[in-house]
């Protein structure tokens, strides 16, 4: 079992609320709350496998924790990349990033474009799709209006969403325009694309499969027959913040129940993963459908990262703090 890479990125100063300025502070990899109500304070800290404070670049996150998952699922390895956090923290930015600093999902899709050019031993098939959970239902993006597949399971396929499209792409500007055309998918629907990104968990997935060119001339059993396939999830989740009860209508405490739910599933899941095989049990995969799609890329020989975003503002210390909390048990 590889260990999960759990990360925390401070975001900078951003919002209409910064002005007295960040409350927390970031020292190697501790970070911890240094000011309350503006005056100096020195409270507990979190230590992580990694820290990116306010000045660190999508660069240098893909670089720390995501550009090993994706060498690996070019050799066979599943790997699945989360960013947590309450909305406004900085997790879209991080996965999808901007023209001057393009996120992790593009990065890693430019980057495995560019190593199968190296590989020219081995033969690829490359298959994209991009979904949403919703609610707890799942919204094909690569679809403009299907809605609401099924999850199913066969001996032959494992666990799978029925009827998800998976788009065969040759370079990394096909499957960019991909991406491009689900997000313009999203505004279907009654809310509004803001709205419905902060309350919906978005999986990005690759599906690597490769083969030796020479498999079919060799009569030998060589290494080069062995088929290869390997699963990418890059998920960005919904917003982590805890809906108030009181004030949250009937359509926003249902979606604040969903997204509670089911992030709390992923804890679960992923601390009993970070338990070690021995201890572990039972893990409750089933009890959401975000774990139970990711559950073959989580887990076993797949590699896990999570970065943890927060915001650096007084407003949000308390949902700042459930985030470390929540990346502190998936150590
Ligand atoms: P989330 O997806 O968690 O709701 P966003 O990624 O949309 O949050 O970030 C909220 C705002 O902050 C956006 O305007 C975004 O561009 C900005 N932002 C977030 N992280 C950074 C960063 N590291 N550098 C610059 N701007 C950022
Ligand atoms: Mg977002």
């Amino acid at each position: 079992m590889e260990k999960i890479c759990v990360a925390v990125r401070v975001r900078p100063l951003v919002s209409t609320d910064s002005v007295n300025g960040s409350f927390w502070k970031v020292e190697d990899n501790r970070i911890s709350l240094h000011k309350i109500h503006g005056t100096p304070f020195s409270g507990s800290s979190y230590a992580f496998d990694h820290i990116f404070d306010e000045s660190s670049t999508n660069s240098s996150v893909y670089e720390h924790l995501t550009k090993d998952i994706i060498l690996a699922a070019l050799n066979g390895f599943n790997g699945t990349a989360f960013a947590y956090g309450q909305t406004s923290s900085g997790k879209t930015f991080t996965m999808n990033g901007c023209e001057t600093d393009p996120g992790v999902i593009p990065r890693a899709v430019k980057d495995i474009f560019a190593k199968i050019e190296t590989m020219s031993e081995r033969e690829f098939l490359i298959r994209v799709s991009y979904m949403e959970i919703y609610n707890e239902e799942i919204n094909d993006l690569l679809v403009v209006e299907s809605q609401k597949l099924q999850i199913h399971e066969s001996l032959e396929r494992g666990v799978f969403v029925a009827g998800l499209r998976e788009e065969v792409v040759n370079n990394a500007e096909q499957v960019l325009d991909l991406i491009k055309a689900g997000e313009v998918n999203r505004h279907f629907g009654e809310t509004n694309m803001n709205v419905r990104s902060s309350r919906s968990h978005t999986i990005f997935r690759m599906v690597i499969e490769s083969k030796g060119k020479d498999s079919n001339s060799s009569d030998d059993s060589s290494i080069n027959d062995i088929v290869r396939v390997s699963v990418l999830n890059l998920v960005d989740l919904a917003g982590s913040e805890r809906i108030a009860k009181t004030g949250a209508d009937g359509v926003r405490l249902k979606e604040g129940k969903y997204i509670n739910k089911s992030l709390m599933v992923l804890g679960n899941v992923i601390n009993k993963l970070s338990e070690g095989s021995k201890q572990r049990g039972h893990i409750p995969y089933r009890d959401s459908k975000l774990t139970r799609i990711l559950q073959p890329a989580l887990g076993g020989n797949a590699k896990t990262s999570i970065i943890c975003t927060v915001a650096p503002e007084e407003v949000h210390i308390e949902e700042t703090k459930g985030t470390l909390q929540f990346a502190s048990r998936a150590k």
